[in-house]
């Protein structure tokens, strides 16, 4: 069924606020609990229970007492549950996007998009579950057998940001189990509903208990360490800043933990002088303002050719300010409220920093909407090198354009930055295409497109947004370790 603000709520009120430990629902072991706030308009959905470190524990157990027996199982075994997980999730369409707009702000056809993706990632890896193979060669100087096989990593630490709720959670869940890993997983603290749904769905299904685990904390710091000093755990998978990806690296070094990292971005948006302008306008909208802009793939600094830049910018201006900012419920919204009070200090700030310090402000630049979190859709011009929002991560609904006249120039601006996620690049030039999207230093590159997330296509990035990749051909490698047999002729 479709829903509305008060029956999305009501979906909210039915939905079990406990851990998933062990197969079972259950209350924090100190009875501890946090609020879940609407970022439309800061009130408080529900509680949810905060886990202990003594949860956590039990979590862990729980995925090691039963990782041997789960990873045990056939490949086919485990792909076919996902692929009944990947259904059910495609059949709670609308009780998923009501759970993501309700808890994150985006509008519902935004999260509905999130629902197809999010989903899409489980289908992909039961699709490669099936398809584990290994390998049997004579070694170089003859006398035994080189055989080679997959086998699970082993209990895994999930952290999943607040960004994409589910799809974030789906392409770490499923890759873990795909591969044989059981886990425990640990959503944001603002978005802990979305997660409490696909748990129970999993449930459901008779996923094996301890197979996933869901410990939502307000103390993600603790619960990490003391998992990550357990020598039961053998796998951390964040997605989140760089800065605490950097402690969790720190953390995993003491006991040589496998980890996938998937970190900020910077992304540059370069558009050179013979692009197709209506089809980079297009792709800057999708890349800026998806999620509005609370993406770490998203576009956050625009490098335009000089020639063509104020074209662009009069064209992207129009489409910001046709853009509707608004409850995410009301079908006519096409931007969200950013996630909470914070995120929305921090945006406020980068744009002042950017106009105090010589930026043009063509349109927006401003919050609204009373205690919801919201931030107009915002163009600026002419910023400086030195304001903060060239070389942080805004996330937010914030457009900053610069200008360029060549292609090194263009090169050595883009790469100049920490960062290295996704780029973008527009011309019609394909060589150029080409040579720049390669000597690009980042993990993704859109060519003549503002969207790059595929279940289907390796996601990560370099440089400090992090190692790994998830999706793609390689993702569940993530997840297995290599096992060489030398065999006895
Ligand atoms: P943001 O600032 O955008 O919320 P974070 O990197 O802080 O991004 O959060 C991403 C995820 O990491 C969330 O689930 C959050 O609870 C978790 N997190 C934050 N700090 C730590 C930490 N020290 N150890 C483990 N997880 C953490």
């Amino acid at each position: 069924m479709f829903h509305d603000r008060n029956s999305a709520r009501e979906l909210v009120a039915a939905l079990p606020r406990g851990l998933y430990i062990d197969g079972a629902w259950r209350e924090s072991s100190t009875g501890a609990s946090f609020p879940v706030h609407d970022p439309a308009d800061a009130t408080v959905l529900t509680e949810v229970a905060d886990a202990s470190l003594d949860d956590a524990m039990d979590a862990l157990t729980a995925a090691h007492a039963t990782q041997d027996a789960w990873g045990a199982t056939t490949s086919r075994f485990r792909a076919e549950l996902l692929r009944r997980a990947f259904g059910r999730i495609i059949e709670r369409t609308e009780d998923f996007a009501a759970l993501i707009s309700l808890e994150m702000g985006k509008p519902l056809a935004e999260a509905r998009g999130e629902v197809a993706y999010g989903a899409e990632f489980l289908r992909w890896f039961s699709e490669q579950a099936a398809h584990l193979t290994g390998s049997y060669a004579p070694a170089p100087n003859g006398g035994y057998r080189i055989v080679t096989t997959k086998v699970p990593v082993g209990p895994s630490l999930l952290i999943t940001p607040w960004n994409f709720p589910l799809a974030m959670a789906t392409r770490k869940i499923g890759a873990a189990l795909a591969a044989g890993c059981t886990c425990v997983v640990k959503p944001a603290p603002q978005t802990p509903l979305t997660l409490a749904l696909l748990t129970q769905i999993f449930h459901e299904l008779e996923v094996p208990a301890g197979v996933v685990n869901y410990v939502p904390t307000l103390d993600a710091a603790a619960l990490s360490l003391a998992l990550m000093s357990d020598a039961r755990l053998r796998k951390v998978s964040f997605t989140g800043s760089t800065g605490v990806g950097s402690i969790l690296l720190r953390q995993a070094a003491d006991r040589v933990l496998r980890t996938s990292m998937e970190l900020g971005g910077n992304g540059p948006f370069v558009v050179f002088d013979d692009a197709d302008l209506d089809a980079a306008v297009d792709g800057a909208m999708l890349a800026k303002m998806r999620n509005a802009g609370e993406s770490c793939v998203a576009a956050n600094r625009f490098l335009v050719h000089s020639d063509i830049a104020e074209e662009f910018t009069v064209r992207l201006v129009r489409r910001f300010e046709g853009l509707v900012a608004g409850d995410a419920f009301d079908p006519a919204s096409t931007v969200g409220p950013l996630i909470d009070e914070a995120q929305l200090a921090k945006v406020t700030d980068l744009v002042d920093d950017a106009v105090a310090q010589g930026a043009r402000l063509r349109t927006g630049g401003k919050t609204f909407g009373g205690d919801g979190h919201f931030f107009q859709p915002t163009v600026l011009t002419d910023v400086p090198d030195t304001a903060r929002l060239a070389y942080e991560e805004i996330f937010g609904p914030v457009a900053a354009i610069t200008t360029f006249d060549t292609e090194e120039q263009a090169l050595a601006r883009a790469n100049d930055t920490e960062y290295g996620l996704a780029g973008y690049v527009y011309t019609r030039d394909i060589s150029r295409a080409l040579r720049f999207a390669e000597r690009l230093e980042t993990g993704m590159v859109g060519v003549n497109r503002g969207l790059v997330s595929d279940p289907g296509g390796p996601f990560g990035g370099v440089k400090a947004s992090g190692q790994g990749r998830e999706g793609g051909a390689t993702g569940i490698e993530e997840y297995l370790e290599t096992k060489y047999l030398a065999v006895e002729m």
